[in-house]
């Protein structure tokens, strides 16, 4: 059997140098076909949303970007234990704990906190084991529909804590709530 033969997927056919009819030349059987199939999806369930004016609902198990926590006195929950970032399974988690000062009691809430606290969004797969492993309740998943902006810059998706810390307003706001 010559190379030319073989057929891996069965579906090999011969091509035909058959000359066009004149119907076939005057494509009018084609473009009506062509017509047909756009007339008939006229009157079809669109398969697309117009995004972003429309949105699809979100899963209720949605996760979305991270955000450490503030207590009801707006001060920072995290303590530096760790405890994340051991069990994050990406090891996107890094930090670095610090000593509160006497003057800085009413920022952080334990007598240790994080300096530096980042977590590398091109490594998190929202699996939520961060939050799960917690003691303090400092760190969430939250469900708003915060998302990681696309960027062309790697640098750009390692999140520090300007942009993962609970904004001190809505702490505010929360504990105003609350009472
Ligand atoms: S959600 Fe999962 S992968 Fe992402 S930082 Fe938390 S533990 Fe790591
Ligand atoms: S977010 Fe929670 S688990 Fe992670 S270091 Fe802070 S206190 Fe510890």
């Amino acid at each position: 059997m010559s190379i030319q033969n073989i057929s891996l997927s069965g579906r090999k056919k011969q091509v035909s140098n058959k000359e066009m009819t004149l119907g076939e030349r005057l494509y009018i059987g084609a473009i009506a076909g062509g017509m047909a199939t756009t007339f008939k999806h006229l009157f079809k369930k669109k398969v697309t949303i117009n995004y972003p004016e429309e949105t699809r609902p979100f899963s209720p198990v949605y996760r979305g970007q991270h955000m450490l926590m503030r207590d009801e006195e707006g001060r920072e929950r995290c303590t530096a234990c760790g405890l994340c970032a051991l069990s994050c399974p990406a090891e996107a988690i890094t930090m670095k704990a610090a000593e509160r000062k006497p003057d800085e009691k009413h920022l952080y809430r334990e007598e240790k906190y994080a300096e530096i606290y980042e977590i590398n969004m091109l490594r998190c797969i929202y699996c939520g084991l961060c939050e799960e492993a917690c003691p303090k309740q400092a760190i969430y998943l939250t469900t708003s529909k915060k998302i990681v902006k696309a960027d062309t810059n790697r640098e750009h998706f390692i999140f520090g804590k300007e942009q993962l810390v609970m904004p001190l307003d809505q702490a505010i706001n929360n504990t105003a709530k609350s009472e």
